[in-house]
């Protein structure tokens, strides 16, 4: 039986749901991640690492919430926004729902780690009697495999997108830049770097991505029973 709940009959997660009565939720972003990564980003980061622990663990995984709250890369063509509150009414709905199917608890995985969008994540989780954890992937311990901090389309998700999806990295594009922020600017939409990129992707390797994923996906295996 497929681990994915999108893949399943209703009449197959009646039968899950008789076993046990957890599910992993991914959250992505349709966002700008560089000239070298796809807006996909960190979806595609999320749903493999939800896969994962659904293989490992025997665990649902629903289908990833896609469109998120990314308020610093909105100048940037092709990224997508939801509002603040619409979105957290909207995974406030998703959540009642699964509450409402049977489901007792949700692993929240998110790719995408913007201020706004975790917060409206958070709040909506709160709202919903249903119990949520998040697995923050701001947690993971990586200055021993990284040479750089994780920022944004940086080494970190570069080197994840290497292992995990390398036709959908062009590192002849990555560039290197540095958000120098004195000012900010609260209602114009400003690119905030020329190439998109906050971090350092030209230090990316698909070995460092292999060991990332490995040590993601081990300390959030010990929060799933
Ligand atoms: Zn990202």
């Amino acid at each position: 039986m497929s681990m994915r709940l999108g893949d399943l009959t209703w009449k197959e997660v009646e039968e899950y749901l008789k076993r046990r009565k957890d599910v992993i939720l991914p959250f992505g972003s349709v966002e700008e991640h560089g000239p070298h990564l796809p807006l996909s980003t960190d979806g595609d980061i999320a749903n493999s690492v939800a896969e994962e622990l659904s293989r490992r663990k025997g665990v649902l995984v629903a289908p990833v919430v896609w469109y998120g709250v990314c308020n610093t890369t909105r100048a940037y063509p092709g990224t997508i926004t939801a509002g603040f509150d619409s979105f957290k009414a909207y995974v406030a709905d998703l959540l009642r729902s699964l509450k409402d199917s049977g489901f007792e608890k949700v692993y929240v995985v998110s790719g995408h780690l913007g201020g706004s969008h975790v917060c409206a994540i958070t709040e909506a989780a709160r709202s919903v009697e249903l119990d949520v954890l998040f697995l923050d992937l701001r947690a993971v311990k990586s200055d021993d495999i990284l040479e750089t901090q994780p920022f944004h389309a940086c080494e970190a998700e570069t080197s994840l997108m290497l292992h995990l999806h390398p036709d959908k990295v062009d590192m002849s594009k990555a560039v290197d830049e540095k958000i120098e922020l004195e000012e900010f600017s609260m209602t114009a939409s400003v690119k905030l770097t020329e190439s998109g990129v906050w971090g350092t992707p030209t230090k990316a390797t698909k070995e460092k991505g292999k060991l990332l994923f490995e040590r993601i996906v081990a300390s959030f295996e010990k929060a799933i029973k």
